[in-house]
């Protein structure tokens, strides 16, 4: 692989600047990759001609010194759950198959506004449903990472954004992230993912699954890319009514050898010590724990205790928004149309029964059932009660901490065959238990690459923050990749 591709942003901006490089060039070397890498199958669409037009039009502006950003240039990939005006936009269904947006999400528009080329758009569960990348009507995405190759699940939903980063096809991936679904595949992928606090990234034109916990999430290779990322895409969107107001103040990080973390106070949480946690992921955890410790950190044993509940009562939430949400795919409005004429019910009957996977179906059905007037109270109310215990647990915790440092998942990626022997439900209950607090409760969170497993898989570990506390959260980060040295240590996308 060319070695300009692994390179961080603002070492390739530099490049840009001073006419070493093009972006044209760089670009063209991305689409390679992404020929070379198919197997994977990271992308459901692959945009080379408008990369390559975009691609040109910066080159242009750095020989004329008018660059637009530090990520002018940079190529990027983006999730197939957020809109991308004239470009398919399918969430990885049939339903979606067909339909073209006529507008940009947001988090694309300020990317393109900041020059950066989209490469493509990348594959994931059936509308983010799910923690595997294996519930595509375009078939699994697979990890790069293992002893026997091809075997492994990239984690997900957010897999496709995940493999295009991990591959070198691309800078970053805009992933999106209501249960974990970036930070799952960053963990199972070696790569850094952050879930924004709720409201800081809008969500304009993401394709909502969960509208109270979905944020777009930005997959990198290294925190500093995630900072350059973040910093072009926060802050205040009026056409997102859950967008926060405040204004965003750019983040810069020292290098990581001038960083420190003395009395910072830190917390691990009893209750992620929990049942299906592998030794390697918490031998890995004691360690960093103690390494931090070693640095002037203060390490204190914390309590969630409505831990235990949040599973369950995210099931319950997700599948009743799930409901309301997928209402508008009836086959009048929006996406596929089922060839059925003999009535409207059997229209819509017949339309989301093929458009829709199973996963998608029951979750239609069972959110449905919970929202029954004479269920209302007894679930959905309940899981919103439960909810704002959990939330209430993180604030009781800043009172004596800083930051939590967690397992992001339980172990290492299980193999394919392992994993699609579960039912989704299953899944979730495992894959989700460390990441879903965060969007409970709507704080910033973000997974780090650790080291490597037995078997050559990435094990990672999370930090979760109160809200708005990106800027602490991702210098820890920063601090923690520059003892581990993760990237440097490994046999990074030298595939
Ligand atoms: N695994 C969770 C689910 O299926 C989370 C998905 C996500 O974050 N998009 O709902």
């Amino acid at each position: 692989m060319d070695k300009v591709l692994s390179l961080n942003i603002r070492l390739v901006n530099k490049l840009l600047k001073d006419n070493a490089l093009t972006s044209t060039h760089l670009t063209s070397k991305c689409l390679e990759r992404i020929n070379n890498t198919k197997k994977y199958n990271a992308f459901i669409t692959v945009t080379s001609d408008l990369a390559k037009k975009h691609a040109d039009e910066s080159t242009e502006r750095y020989k004329e010194n008018k660059s637009l950003s530090e990520i002018d240039g940079i190529t990027i990939a983006i999730k197939d759950n957020f809109c991308t005006e004239a470009i398919r936009t399918s969430c990885a269904s049939k339903m979606l198959e067909k339909f073209i947006p006529t507008y940009n999400a947001t988090i694309y528009e300020r990317l393109k506004n900041a020059g950066a080329v989209l490469v493509g758009k990348t594959n994931l569960d059936q509308f983010a449903m799910g923690s595997g990348t294996v519930d595509s009507i375009y078939g699994p995405t697979k990890n790069i990472w293992g002893d026997e190759k091809d075997c492994y699940i990239t984690g997900g939903s957010s897999g496709g954004s995940a493999i295009a980063v991990a591959t070198g096809s691309c800078f970053a991936g805009i992933g999106s992230d209501t249960g974990g679904s970036t930070r799952n595949p960053a963990s199972y992928c070696g790569l850094v993912g952050l879930k924004p606090t709720y409201g800081l990234v809008s969500r304009l034109g993401l394709i909502p699954l969960v509208n109270s916990m979905d944020v777009p999430g930005i997959l990198t290779r290294n925190v500093d890319d995630c900072v350059s990322i973040l910093n072009e895409v926060a802050g205040h969107d009026p056409k997102d009514s859950t967008s926060l107001r405040n204004p965003y103040k750019k983040i810069r990080l020292p290098p990581g050898d001038k960083m420190t973390i003395k009395n910072l106070k830190i917390g691990i949480p009893r209750e992620y010590h929990c049942e299906g946690l592998s030794d390697e992921v918490l031998e890995t955890w004691n360690e960093i724990a103690c390494c931090l410790e070693n640095a002037g950190a203060i390490i204190k044993d914390v309590s969630l205790p409505n831990t235990e509940y949040s599973i369950v009562c995210y099931s319950i939430l997700n599948q009743c928004e799930v409901a309301s949400n997928m209402a508008r795919y009836d086959g009048v409005e929006f996406g596929f149309r089922a060839d059925e004429n003999t009535s409207t019910e059997k229209l819509y009957a017949k339309t989301r029964s093929l458009g829709f996977n199973e996963v998608v179906r029951n979750r239609i059905l069972t959110g449905n059932y919970f929202l029954l007037t004479r269920n209302y109270e007894k679930y959905f109310n309940q899981a919103l009660k439960v909810r704002r215990l959990i939330s209430e647990d993180f604030d009781h915790v800043w009172e004596s901490v800083q930051i939590l440092l967690t397992p992001t998942t339980l172990s290492t990626a299980p193999k394919y065959n392992d994993f699609i022997g579960k039912t989704n439900r299953d899944q979730c209950a495992v894959q989700d238990y460390c990441t879903q607090p965060a969007n409970m409760a709507g704080i910033p969170a973000v997974s780090i690459p650790i080291k490597l497993s037995k078997n050559n898989l990435p094990i990672s570990l999370q930090l979760m923050g109160r809200n708005l506390s990106e800027p602490m959260l991702l210098a820890v980060a920063k601090f923690i990749e520059h003892i581990v040295q993760f990237s440097h240590n490994t046999k990074y996308i030298k595939i």
